[in-house]
């Protein structure tokens, strides 16, 4: 949506072509309803891919300004929050969605729903593209396919066939930014217990990864802020620590520690603190040592269905500067199907922008 407006822009005439009934139904879900569309720290060293370089430049040329400015061309106001990730000042999501629905209206971009594409082809200098009811023709095509993540959302992985056809690969594809499973006993009596807390993940008793941010059990594993960033880092066999009170060193804490059951009334929230005296056996070290490092195992991710973002994809290696194919004159790919994942923060939505643009300086 995002690339077919800045085309429509540069007086191109556009075709978009959207699988599901309407555009924009994933947008209109994102950053728990009210669409996190960029972040003020976008920098490559938060992205995976193949090719960080290339992906420095692609964000080179597009900042988080430049999203918000881009954005409320639209309409709107678009605002940073206090960790630097920006919303719309009406915090709603599905906002977004209507706006980019507008402006493709207003721009006069032929939008074609219920239109799943499955046969790409060059034919002499055109592309076809086809799906059950019908054909277009063009002298270039984006693939915005996105990835296999959240395949509600009409996104399974059956598009990076389209690219296959033309030689391309696709890397190997995992689920990022997803729950992490535990054994449903390692968190039995948790479930709906929210912390700000700091979480560290240790393979082979070495830490990969460390953050602080939001933790909330569920029925069968943690999910939250912070476990979808160390979800990019966790794998099954992992020990995952919890840190509740990672602002309190020991000898505060310890000094605070009343005996009983009652003894960590406002330390933690009580429903926590009943599970972890429990756990301890009413023993203060064991309890002590359970409010600073609580060890989880984790026995693998809630999958693709559950994820927010695919890591893997079409190599960027695979693509000239502007994200055009090597292999193809013409084909052009942008957002999630290629193989470039942000991190948890609006990082995502900013590299379906950033890539839009690159596609559309490339098509100038
Ligand atoms: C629940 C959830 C919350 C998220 N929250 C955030 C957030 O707050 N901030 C952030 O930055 N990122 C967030 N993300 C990630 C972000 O939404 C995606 O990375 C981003 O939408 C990718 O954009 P895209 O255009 O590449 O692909 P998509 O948004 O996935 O769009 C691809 C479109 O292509 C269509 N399509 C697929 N195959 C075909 C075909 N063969 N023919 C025709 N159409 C086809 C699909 O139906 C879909 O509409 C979230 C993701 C989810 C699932």
């Amino acid at each position: 949506m995002a690339c077919a407006v800045m085309l429509a822009r540069t007086k191109k005439q556009v075709v978009l072509l959207e699988r599901g009934g309407r555009l924009g139904r994933k947008l209109a879900a994102t950053g728990n309803g009210q669409g996190n569309v960029t972040n003020v720290r976008i920098a490559a060293e938060h992205y995976t891919s193949d090719d960080p370089q290339k992906v420095a430049k692609v964000l080179a040329r597009f900042s988080w300004e430049d999203a918000v400015r881009f954005l409320e061309g639209m309409g709107g106001i678009f605002l940073p929050d206090g960790r630097g990730r920006v919303y719309p000042a009406g915090r709603q999501a599905s906002a977004v969605t209507d706006l980019f629905r507008r402006e493709l209206a207003r721009l006069g971009v032929e939008t074609i729903t219920d239109a799943r594409v499955t046969s790409l082809q060059k034919r002499g200098a055109a592309f076809a593209a086809a799906w059950a009811e019908g054909e277009v023709r063009a002298d270039a095509v984006v693939l915005a396919a996105g990835g296999c993540a959240a395949p509600n959302f009409g996104t399974d992985g059956t598009a990076y066939a389209l690219a296959e056809a033309f030689g391309h690969t696709v890397t190997p594809l995992s689920p990022v930014l997803v729950r992490l499973r535990t054994s449903p006993d390692a968190v039995r009596g948790l479930r709906g217990i929210r912390v700000d807390a700091g979480l560290k993940v240790l393979r082979g008793g070495k830490a990969r990864f460390s953050c602080r941010g939001d933790v909330l059990f569920t029925e069968n594993g943690v999910s939250g802020d912070a476990v979808f960033r160390a979800s990019s880092y966790a794998e099954a066999g992992d020990t995952l620590l919890i840190d509740f009170l990672p602002e309190v060193g020991q000898d505060r804490l310890s000094a605070a520690l009343k005996e009983g059951e009652d003894g960590l009334l406002c330390i933690v929230n009580n429903g926590l603190a009943r599970q972890l005296y429990a756990r301890a056996g009413g023993e203060r070290g064991r309890l002590l040592s359970l409010l600073k490092a609580f060890p989880l195992t984790v026995t693998g991710t809630l999958g693709f269905a559950e994820a927010q973002v695919t890591r893997g994809g079409i190599p960027l290696k695979e693509t000239d500067g502007d994200l055009m194919s090597k292999l193809c004159g013409g084909l052009y790919f942008a957002g999630e199907i290629l193989n470039v994942d942000g991190a948890c923060g609006g990082y995502n939505l900013h590299w379906a922008w950033a890539s839009a643009n690159a596609v559309k300086e490339g098509l100038r």
